[in-house]
């Protein structure tokens, strides 16, 4: 009898290897991290919402298992759910028109306090943006953490934002804004109208998954 399987099916029983989305066990031997079943039920489901004067296209639902599979590569550096996460933001990618990603697309992502990205070690915004295949750069900083903007008038705002641009003089063609996940829209808003200026043509924001509104 071979080996292998004879060892993978004792590691089967010894340390089960659970599903990340339903707690279902899976067999030991796959490389996966959700059970079929999950895997199923991942399907692109475009949905555009707008935030003030920016349109927001998120690709999957909130409740769909990928989120499992975002969370365990953002908070628990699981490597593998990272890799399935960057297929998956792939096939929804294809879902869009051709316009979205066209050469003069330049692709960049909403920034990270530079403190809590040392703390995660991972940045899955910047991630997904240069695992788009298209040209990409960094042209936000975040200065310090997020703080609240409601209530404020739109130049405060932009003041005492978090954000600032790379000190450039560049102008893009278009620009397309990647985050992980949307809820309301105002942290992609805020970076658009940071953006705008620098963006001769489109300016459009895409994200992996929705918040439940
Ligand atoms: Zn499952």
């Amino acid at each position: 009898m071979k080996l292998r399987p004879l060892v993978g099916r004792a590691l089967d029983f010894v340390y089960p290897r659970i599903c990340l989305h339903c707690d279902r066990s899976i067999r030991q031997d796959s490389l996966l991290r959700l059970c079929a079943s999950c895997q199923g039920y991942i399907v692109p489901d475009i949905q555009r919402q707008r935030g003030d004067e920016l349109e927001i296209t998120s690709l999957y639902p909130y409740n769909s298992p990928l989120f499992s599979l975002l969370k365990a590569w953002k908070y628990g550096r699981d490597r593998l759910a990272g890799q399935l996460v960057l297929k998956y933001w792939k096939d929804g990618l294809d879902c869009l028109p051709q316009s979205y990603l066209g050469g003069r697309t330049t692709v960049t992502w909403v920034p990270m306090f530079p403190l809590k990205q040392i703390y995660r070690g991972r940045h899955t915004a910047r991630d997904l943006a240069r695992s788009t295949g298209a040209s990409h750069a960094a042209l936000l900083h975040r200065w310090w953490p997020v703080r609240s903007q409601a209530g404020k008038k739109r130049k405060d705002r932009l003041q005492a934002s978090a954000f600032g641009i790379v000190p450039s003089d560049r102008k893009c063609h278009e620009i397309l804004l990647v985050d992980d996940i949307v809820t309301t829209g105002r942290t992609l808003t805020l970076c658009a109208e940071i953006l705008q200026p620098m963006c001769e043509g489109d300016l459009r924001a895409v994200t992996l998954l929705r918040a439940d509104t």
